[in-house]
């Protein structure tokens, strides 16, 4: 799942785990995982996880490709899995390719790039409140939750990511354009790749993503 920062990919990895029954893995839920840990446990990687996430830059990809390569080794992946906010860089793709075609035998990837303009990018981003236990999204202006600052499935308090900010996101967004954008150039030339509009309501989102991830996966049947 590609996209820009707030294009929804979060949301919507999260509502195709629970229609087809397959993991999301979200690269930046597991760096926020690691650096909460106590120094002790995560060392150095957390603190330099820590630094580079606040400032709105990637973490290096030697790091997100272990840390992806320890994840498609649960057992939960073997039906299929949800990759959100992974591959972002050109080496992450190709290092994805060569790990999944020879260490894994699993099926190659297919991308799916949700599209926003700028504007409603920047009203999702700052509006966006995360439940800490839960990790279910919400968003102040578009998809409140019942009680508000409150998670409707565990009661914790939301929070707004430090990286949500205004200034943190034109970081993200350049970040994004200089090195996300060839990772699609390279799932387009494999003929693996398709766009969607992210400009839609949350169900037809989901609805164009998965039929555009069937389409591609014909394929490989
Ligand atoms: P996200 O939750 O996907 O918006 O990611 C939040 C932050 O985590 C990003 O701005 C990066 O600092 C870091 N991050 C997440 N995924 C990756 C990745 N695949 N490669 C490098 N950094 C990542």
């Amino acid at each position: 799942m590609l996209g820009a920062p707030g294009v929804g990919k979060g949301t919507q990895a999260q509502r195709l785990m629970a229609a087809w029954g397959i993991p999301q893995i979200s690269t930046g839920d597991i760096l926020r995982e690691l650096r909460k840990k106590p120094e002790s446990e995560a060392g150095a990687i957390g603190s330099l996880a820590k630094q580079l996430m606040d400032a709105g830059k990637l973490v290096p990809d030697e790091l997100v490709n272990q840390l992806v390569a320890e994840r498609l080794l649960a057992a939960d992946t073997e039906r299929g899995y949800i990759l959100d906010g992974y591959p972002r860089t050109l080496g992450q793709a190709t290092w994805l390719d060569e790990h999944l075609g020879a260490v894994l035998t699993k099926l190659p990837v297919v991308a799916v790039s949700i599209e926003v303009g700028y504007d409603v990018l920047l009203r999702r981003i700052t509006g966006r409140r995360t439940c800490p236990t839960c990790s279910r999204i919400y968003n102040v202006y578009s998809q409140p939750p019942i009680v508000d600052g409150v998670c409707d499935v565990d009661g914790t308090p939301l929070v707004q990511r430090p990286d949500d900010t205004e200034p943190v996101f034109e970081e993200r967004m350049r970040t994004y354009h200089a090195v996300t954008a060839p990772v699609v150039e390279h799932y387009r030339g494999l003929g693996r790749f398709t766009e969607v509009n992210g400009d839609q309501a949350v169900e037809e989102v989901t609805h164009s993503v998965a039929s555009a991830i069937r389409e591609l996966r014909k394929q490989d049947l």
